[in-house]
């Protein structure tokens, strides 16, 4: 699809290049934050998946500029902001940047390192595998990633903290809801207007961070097998839909964003400029090493090859 097809097709692709976002995703946490005011009063921030970095440049630009530019505030008042991601990321300003896998107990500790032995109040992880369109896999996939992100969570945030995590939503969301509601005493799960309608992605906001007492991390993945098994938690089957009455359950689910806001699903006319034309702006910040760079690279040499074999054949 052509960048200016792209343009009138994705209202929020093309106002996040006029924004200066580096994708769209911006948008999202944005207006989860409308919603639910996650960013109020938050110093320690990991941002967990997070090339090519529209959500740190969100806490970049809500938590840290304002303050970098005020004249009161001193270097201490600085939030710290943690961005991972397997993928290397162009630098953000007040961004620290780690590059690594989040399902690698080590990454945790490189991040609990740099906060100094203090503890964030904020995770976010809009973390996702490389969708294959086979439902069921990519949900089992993300929903790993999911737990990575949690698992992180346990050791790096600190009572009373949120929790934003993409998830797919599937067959097993209501387990996925009682997992989390193991850790946090409030789970919405909410749905961004940027977020396609069409699309599965949905976003676990998870307030209050409040583990079981005598929670011990090493023991994360025994307890969430617990949830479901009928010596569990609290016995409650969660993954089965068919359960009726006290035993169904009902998972918070909110649309946010400003409902007279760009609709996701719609196109919109290009604007016109006053030369009578529109002129399509080019991505903020490409991805500067993407996992499809070496194909690319592969497919340029073998079009040189033919262009090659071509001007030989021509020239004989
Ligand atoms: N929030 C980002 C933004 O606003 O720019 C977009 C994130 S993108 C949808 C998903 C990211 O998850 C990719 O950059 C990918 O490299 C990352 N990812 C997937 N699996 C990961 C893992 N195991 N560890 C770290 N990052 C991972």
């Amino acid at each position: 699809m052509g960048r200016a097809s792209r343009d009138k097709r994705d209202i929020y692709y093309r106002k996040a290049k006029e924004e200066g976002w580096r994708a769209r995703s911006a948008f999202k946490l944005l207006q989860i934050d409308e919603e639910f005011n996650i960013l109020e009063g938050v110093k320690r921030v990991v941002d967990l998946c997070a090339a090519p970095g529209s959500w740190s440049q969100v806490l970049s630009r809500k938590l840290y500029l304002p303050l970098k530019l005020s004249t009161d505030s001193k270097d201490s008042d600085l939030p710290l902001i943690v961005a991972i991601d397997l993928q290397p990321m162009a630098p953000i300003e007040g961004v620290i940047q780690v590059q690594g896998d989040i399902t690698n107990a080590r990454t945790a500790e490189v991040v609990i390192r740099h906060f100094d032995g203090c503890k964030a109040d904020l995770v976010v992880c809009d973390g996702a595998p490389d969708v294959t369109g086979l439902h069921d896999m990519d949900e089992f996939v993300q929903s790993q990633l999911i737990l990575a992100g949690l698992t992180i969570v346990t050791h790096i945030l600190k009572e009373g903290g949120k929790f934003i995590a993409k998830i797919f939503r599937g067959k097993d969301t209501s387990l996925l809801y009682c997992q989390l509601k193991l850790f946090f005493t409030d789970v919405t799960f909410a749905k961004p207007k940027s977020s396609r309608n069409s699309s599965i992605e949905a976003f676990a906001v998870c307030e209050n961070y409040s583990p079981p007492e005598g929670f011990n991390e090493k023991d994360l993945h025994r307890l969430l097998e617990k949830v479901g098994s009928p010596s569990g938690v609290d016995d409650l089957d969660c993954s089965s839909g068919w359960l009726e009455g006290p035993n169904k359950v009902y998972i918070p689910f909110l649309a946010c964003g400003d409902l007279s806001g760009y609709d996701s699903d719609r196109s919109y006319p290009l604007p016109k400029t006053a030369e009578g034309t529109y002129q399509s702006l080019d991505p903020v910040q490409p991805p500067i090493a993407p996992p499809y760079k070496r194909a690319l690279e592969m497919k340029k040499a073998s079009g040189q090859g033919i262009r090659d074999f071509e001007k030989l054949s021509l020239d004989s």
